[in-house]
């Protein structure tokens, strides 16, 4: 008996061992944020699929993985405690999983990978403020992030003067990621840069996917689907699985 519960020891210790690198998967908003809306759909829990699915996947096929999640049910998480549970758990990865909005009655199809950088594009400020945007449901967001105003351009300034070691990592898994998007017949918007709260604060190589276009109805049909979470799940899986090769 003795010498069974020691070899069920050494098993779980050993598997503990065997986990050396640490992926922290973000499910986007949650709770009182629903992020962007479709006809049927919220953001918040088309995030939650996917990361929820891409969580079983590594679970299941990589066993030195250890995976931590932000959250793991409907809850609302702030964005720089989002960061503290990848800084605390020394994760190597932060992978943030979101869903696109287009205002009005614009179109928009596929996917696209963001790192953290400079806002060089109009139109890459604009998806960087609308995901920064929740703080303002925070308490006392304007003393906690430094006076950072989600609606301005010039907080994003701040970010041309911050170094990211991480880069050049980050723009490999975020080419990953895409290219298997892609494999996977999703329309390719490619890799951009911009500047996500919820990036700048974590110490590690890291990327926020935009799945697709909530506000379009045959996008959110897909993301709303059980295939479709499915499919997300997987690209992004074998994205991680490159990259940590
Ligand atoms: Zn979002």
């Amino acid at each position: 008996m003795l010498r069974q519960t020691l070899s069920a020891m050494f098993i779980a210790f050993a598997a503990l061992c065997l986990q050396s690198f640490t992926l922290v998967i973000d499910a986007g908003h949650g709770g009182k944020d629903p992020g962007a809306l479709g006809r049927r759909g919220k953001e918040k829990n088309i995030n939650l699929a996917v990361a929820k699915a891409l969580g079983q996947l590594v679970e299941s096929n990589m066993p030195d993985v250890k995976v931590v999640y932000t959250r793991k049910s409907d809850v609302f998480v702030e964005l720089d405690e989002r960061a503290r549970i990848a800084n605390r758990a020394k994760a190597d990865l932060f992978v943030s999983i979101h869903t696109n909005a287009l205002p009005g009655r614009a179109q928009g199809r596929g996917s696209e990978t963001y790192t953290l950088g400079m806002h060089r594009a109009a139109d890459n400020l604009a998806v960087a403020k609308r995901e920064n945007s929740v703080i303002t449901l925070e308490r006392d967001y304007e003393s906690r992030y430094e006076g950072f105003d989600p609606s301005s351009a010039e907080s994003y300034i701040i970010f041309e003067l911050m170094q990211d070691v991480n880069m050049q990592q980050s723009v490999r898994l975020a080419q990953l990621v895409q290219r298997q998007l892609r494999a996977a017949g999703r329309p390719d918007k490619g890799v951009h840069q911009a500047g996500f709260l919820v990036l700048r604060a974590t110490s590690m190589p890291s990327c926020l996917i935009e799945l697709g276009y909530i506000t379009t109805p045959a996008e959110e049909d897909y993301l709303l689907s059980d295939a479709g979470t499915r499919q997300l799940a997987k690209a992004i899986y074998e994205a991680i699985r490159q990259y940590k090769n």
